[in-house]
């Protein structure tokens, strides 16, 4: 169950309400976001909600009975629209495009790929300072130095950021150079990092587990977002299977069922997802069609030469050729209708 309650609602009106909650066999736990203050209530009691609603203080109240509660669309019908300033968005309807290598590796290598994504209209890029690298002797990124002079370049471009946190101290430091904070597929249940993540108000984007399964992507988002924040996208980026053939399994399927079930914008990731380069493009355009949102993929000057998974990168006349592609693959989707 989720109650929505009134801005104005008194500390006194609360309590009421709680414990008259509790009587009806209800454990409640009091969330307070940026945007709304809500009172989540678990529990299998049946009763008529309509009992409640003479409370002054409820804005609304709904059944829910997902196990993931705050980014069900049980309660909240309308999509959840990201909004990064200066026109940019991510959100249902539009299709959001986020491109840059896998590693952010020098001042001429940001430079590149920020003339390369404002000649095809991308409005962000992606790049990672801090790498999770399965070998600790691997290339692990330029950290927070990186960061900055990424931000400046980017900022004089007018394009904005999505980068890997990797643990909760580096939450504040990076704070005043980021857009989109980007939770990893190994850290996808490191609660803490999410817990962390709830206090901050800026966007965030959560890679869905190596191993991990469409609800427990559903429950990391639950996590942030009853820290607080509830600027969240949910990002597919392939699973491991028992398939050696390609470097994940792109699961697309969870598009139409994550959609299905949460408010929360879906992107896509088919670099990481297929981990190929010839076969990121197909994939991207079969995602569009799945229902994307919005598309995340990797791309360098030279992926050849790209401190980290060149193999998965698309030089830049194939991402300018992914870009309209996937453009195109957009408006023919949007004349479909599915069941
Ligand atoms: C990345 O996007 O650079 C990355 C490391 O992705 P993932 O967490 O999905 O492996
Ligand atoms: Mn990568």
């Amino acid at each position: 169950m989720i109650v929505q309650l009134k801005k104005d609602i008194s500390p006194e009106q609360k309590t009421h309400l709680i414990g008259e909650i509790n009587q009806a066999g209800y454990k409640i736990t009091e969330v307070s976001t940026q945007l709304g203050e809500y009172l989540i209530g678990i529990g299998t009691a049946q009763f008529d909600i309509r009992r409640f609603g003479h409370h002054e203080g409820i804005q609304d109240i709904h059944i829910v009975s997902d196990d993931y509660k705050l980014v069900s669309n049980k309660w909240k019908v309308k999509p959840t629209i990201i909004d990064l300033g200066d026109g940019v968005f991510i959100k249902e309807g539009d299709m959001a495009l986020m491109a840059g290598p896998c590693s952010i590796e020098s001042e001429e290598q940001i430079r590149k790929v920020l003339d390369h994504l404002t000649a095809n209209r991308i409005k962000i890029m992606r790049g990672g300072v801090y790498k999770p690298r399965s070998s600790p002797y691997a290339f692990r990124g330029l950290g927070i130095e990186g960061l900055k002079l990424w931000y400046k370049l980017a900022r004089e471009a007018g394009i904005k950021i999505v980068t890997e946190v990797m643990q909760v101290s580096q939450i504040a430091e990076m704070y005043d150079y980021v857009d989109v904070y980007q939770v990893g597929a190994r850290n996808t249940q490191n609660f803490n990092l999410l817990d962390e993540l709830g206090r901050v108000d800026k966007a965030v984007m959560i890679k869905r587990g190596i191993s991990g399964t469409i609800e427990e992507l559903l429950q990391s988002a639950e996590y942030v977002f009853s820290g607080g924040n509830e600027k969240l996208i949910l990002c597919e980026r392939g699973i491991r299977t028992y398939e050696r053939a390609s470097r994940n399994t792109l699961d697309l399927n969870a598009v139409p069922v994550l959609k299905s079930k949460s408010h929360l914008p879906v992107v896509v990731d088919p670099s990481h997802g297929i981990g190929i380069r010839q076969f990121v493009p197909p994939m991207a355009l079969a995602a569009v069609m799945a229902g994307a949102d919005g598309i995340i993929y990797e791309t360098h000057e030279v992926p050849e030469k790209a401190l980290s998974d060149g193999q998965q990168t698309l030089d830049f006349a194939q991402s300018a050729l992914l870009v309209d592609q996937v453009r195109k693959t957009f408006e023919l989707r949007k004349t479909f209708s599915f069941l």
